[in-house]
């Protein structure tokens, strides 16, 4: 087993998951001379993808230039349509540009750079348990590869083992989602010859996916990931797989299905605390996915960054102390933290959305030039088509 010679190692830091947090956080802590261990519980890093792989391309140079993992880059040309519940639409103005990546490919990339700057990675792998030491000076880590059982220690533990992440609450933080908070995913990587590879098409209305909203991403050759995300209060009356089944045949004539994906995601704020004593938590496993879209892949990478920061800060003055890694806490809430909340309160703004106001405002605004037509000049005309959404207004930047 390779992670027998490093039974008697202290690590710098252990991280578990090598999603996108988990590997900008190796790679960066490896990068500053840590002694870094990766591992993940699968035997293909990537693999398998719950995703419907947009990324916003600023968000992606922060941390890479290069471009071999976009499956399709969005550019400004690239329509963004806003389809309400009548099928009247809207093509919005871009204002920057986006992306598709290859996900198995992305998170592939990512991990192998963390290797390239000194971390070691280990598939099948998994943590099983941990540690807390009462001195501080460590922490363990019990990890099950093969059918046999290995403890590793390091003096800070990250947990970045996604939305079914145990870590956090292994260590006593409170991790679990308000049940309307976790949302329940079903995609299909769909052929068609309908499909408008030009076209983002986001969709909305109680029929089609109440109060979120259904996503076309066109990869290549006609292909797009088609997906929604269902509240649970919405699949007691009808499961995700129905709501989608069900546009898909309004949708489309004649189409294949080549891959269904499910998942969820935690439309939530980042959790109040997101660090301990020798431990922080990244990514999806802090609840640092945006809220109104369910993107995380970004947002995972930023505090990915940010932890290994805080981790080599506090290995050099020797204290992995609570206190010492709540700095991570207040970098995340600075740097995306704040956003996020607005995101959040956004989000539980647009699930009282009636399918009669998106119709009205998609009335409205398709009588005018394309580039007049930007996201907040349609929040906008909402609120004048209902000024009592003026009084929701101030509550969008409450409790940040
Ligand atoms: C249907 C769907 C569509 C989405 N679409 C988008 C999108 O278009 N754009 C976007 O930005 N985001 C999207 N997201 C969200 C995005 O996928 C996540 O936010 C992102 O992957 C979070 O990265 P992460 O590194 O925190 O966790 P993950 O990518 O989930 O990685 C966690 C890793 O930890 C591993 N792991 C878990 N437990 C253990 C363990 N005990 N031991 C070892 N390893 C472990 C897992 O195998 C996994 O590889 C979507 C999510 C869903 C469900």
């Amino acid at each position: 087993m390779l992670l027998e010679k490093y039974r008697n190692t202290l690590f710098d830091i252990i991280i578990v998951g090598a999603g996108p947090g988990g590997s900008i956080c190796a790679k960066e802590a490896a990068e500053m001379g840590l002694k870094t261990l990766l591992i993940e519980r699968e035997r293909e890093v990537g693999v398998p993808v719950r995703c419907a792989e947009g990324i916003g391309i600023n968000g992606l140079r922060e941390f890479i230039d290069e471009d071999h993992w976009l499956l399709k880059r969005y550019r400004k040309k690239f329509k963004t349509r806003f389809v309400a519940p009548s099928g009247e639409y809207l093509d919005l103005h871009r204002e920057s540009e986006g992306a598709i990546v290859d996900r198995k490919v992305f998170d592939f990339e990512l991990a192998r750079m963390a290797a390239e700057n000194g971390a070691i990675v280990v598939n099948k792998a998994t943590a099983i348990a941990i540690e807390k030491q009462e001195d501080k000076k460590s922490i363990g880590v019990e990890i099950l590869v093969d059918k046999q059982k290995i403890k590793l220690y390091a003096k800070i533990l990250i947990g970045a083992d996604g939305i079914e992440s145990n870590i956090g609450s292994w260590a006593g933080i409170n991790t679990r989602p308000k049940k309307n908070d976790l949302h329940g995913c079903i995609q299909y990587n769909v052929y068609s010859d309908e499909i408008d590879n030009e076209t983002l098409e986001f969709h909305f209305g109680r029929e089609t996916c109440p109060g979120t909203y259904l996503w076309i991403f066109p990869k290549v050759d006609k292909t797009a990931n088609v997906g929604l995300c269902v509240k649970a209060e919405y699949a007691k009356h009808k499961r995700a797989e129905e709501y989608l089944n069900d546009f898909m045949a309004r949708r489309f004539n004649k189409y294949s299905i080549l891959t269904t994906t499910t998942g969820a995601v935690i439309a939530d704020k980042t959790l109040e605390y997101i660090s301990t004593d020798n431990l922080m938590l990244v990514g999806d496993a802090a609840h640092q996915t945006n809220a109104l879209t369910g993107g995380g892949i970004i947002n995972a990478m930023k505090a990915g960054r940010i932890a290994a920061k805080v981790a080599y800060n506090a290995i050099l003055k020797n204290d992995f102390s609570e206190k010492v890694l709540q700095e991570y806490d207040k970098l995340w809430k600075k740097k995306q933290g704040r956003v996020n909340s607005v995101f959040y309160n956004l989000k539980n703004f647009v699930e009282t959305i009636e399918d009669e106001l998106y119709n009205k405002t998609t009335s409205k605004l398709s009588k005018l030039p394309p580039e007049k037509i930007t996201l907040l000049r349609v929040m906008r005309e909402m609120v004048y088509s209902k000024p009592s959404l003026l009084l929701e207004l101030p509550k969008l930047f409450t409790g940040i």
